[in-house]
């Protein structure tokens, strides 16, 4: 097997430079915990950016994807296949939707959902032709396309690939006034938000600001559209983070008054926990049947493969009850972590949902001193990375259990600890 040493130089030498990874080499991974070629062994803290809330290669989903490896994997959308209703099925039950609409990364997901929607101002709202806008927030990460760089504004993320594509206006995040003032603008078709935004540095929006944003995109007759793709299948401690504090697990839209339901919900990441390219976009039939035959595809959108992929892993989110791990660990993380803020320097804020939370580093935003932590974390066998301005994100796979939750809390109290002495 390669050494870590030539695994890394390997990347560096033939591999476009388009990421700064830490210097670790994962070669296996069973649950929480990853091994380097040399055999050590870490918990993950990223869970690939939560698309492993399952954990490693779950067998119950490796299951699925094995059996149905060896009977068929593409046929394209030419042709019916036999898994694809199934799925469609239950991801639409799963979360009350009556329809979906399957894509493979994140990113297409996004770029679905703003095109359903464009498609629908037209059509149904009837905006005058090309003159649609969709409100977005700022400080957003909704995935690499161009379309969907164009509104970002982290400049590494869009400077020189442009010209950019119109049509997006920008918000404050958690900022209801601004949202309103901004719907209250011509030919609005809807708002596209992360319910936390993850990227960002794991923003947690006020109580009820979600609820609140939807109420007035009804009000103001634009679509609201949450991209769950990273707080989405339990990692916020419920179903989804619109679900609020509901401990439900795919029933929400039976308690209306925890539930905000998005009239266009985005999927990804932890939909096939982290074992294919799996994305969905989800609507009622008002929104989503505004799409016809051949105005959108994809040749690997919902192909079998997939399907049975996403079904094992929404499976393994319900039998094992990961919203509600996820709710109890993170309050017991977060616990700890503000224990620990009082007693050491580097940390002045603790924030989070569920097991999505971060730890904001008391130095410069450009200082690398959250970078170096990562390091030293990494040393005594946990892997985190840090996220924009020296804020590191801790989320681990939702099938922790509390035991090794206080292995983890005890390898970051010594980290910390011994970086400050
Ligand atoms: C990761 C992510 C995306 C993009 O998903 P990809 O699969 O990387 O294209 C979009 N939105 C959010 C909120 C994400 O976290």
């Amino acid at each position: 097997m390669l050494s870590t040493k030539d695994a890394i130089k390997l990347e560096d030498k033939y591999g476009a430079h388009n990421y700064h990874p830490l210097p670790v080499v994962l070669a296996k991974g069973d649950g929480v915990y990853v091994w380097d070629p040399e055999g050590n062994r870490y918990f993950d803290f990223l869970s690939a950016y939560s698309a492993v809330n399952q954990g490693h290669c779950h067998p119950h989903i490796i299951g699925a994807l094995k059996k149905q490896a060896e009977t068929l994997t593409l046929t394209s959308r030419a042709f019916y296949n036999n898994v694809l209703g199934e799925y469609e099925q239950f991801i639409t039950n799963f979360f009350g939707f009556d329809k979906v609409l399957p894509m493979n990364t994140g990113a297409e997901g996004v770029e679905t959902a703003i095109k359903i929607c464009r498609k629908w101002a037209y059509e149904v709202k009837g905006i005058p032709e090309n003159e649609a806008k969709i409100i977005v927030c700022n400080n957003n990460f909704h995935g690499r396309t161009t379309t969907v760089i164009s509104f970002s504004n982290d400049p590494d993320a869009s400077k020189n690939f442009g010209p950019y594509t119109p049509g997006f206006e920008k918000v404050e995040y958690n900022n209801l006034d601004e949202l309103e003032e901004a719907l209250k603008g011509e030919n609005i078709a809807g708002f596209l938000v992360e319910p936390i935004q993850g990227e960002a540095g794991v923003m947690v929006p006020d109580e009820n600001y979600l609820k609140k944003a939807a109420a007035l995109c009804k009000k103001h007759n634009a679509l609201f559209i949450a991209d769950e793709i990273q707080t989405g299948i339990a990692r916020t401690g419920s179903l989804l983070a619109v679900c609020g504090n509901c401990t439900c697990q795919g029933s929400c839209e039976r308690q209306p008054d925890h539930y905000v339901k998005p009239d266009i919900l985005i999927l990804g990441k932890a939909l096939s926990g982290g074992v294919y390219p799996v994305s969905a976009v989800l609507a009622d039939n008002d929104v989503m049947d505004v799409i016809k035959p051949g105005q959108h595809g994809s040749t690997f959108g919902g192909n079998p493969l997939a399907a049975r992929v996403a079904i094992a892993a929404l499976e393994v989110v319900q039998d094992e009850k990961l919203s509600q791990n996820a709710r109890k660990l993170g309050e017991i993380f977060r616990e700890a972590m503000n224990e620990l803020k009082d007693e050491c320097e580097l940390i002045n804020l603790v924030r989070g949902k569920g097991l999505l939370n971060a730890v904001q580093i008391n130095d410069s935003p450009d200082s690398s001193t959250a970078w170096n932590l990562c390091v030293k974390l990494k040393d005594n066998g946990l892997l985190a990375k840090p996220t924009h301005g020296n804020i590191i994100r801790f989320a681990p796979p939702l099938v922790m259990n509390e035991e090794q939750l206080q292995k983890c809390i005890q390898i970051i109290r010594k980290t910390f600890l011994e970086f400050e002495a």
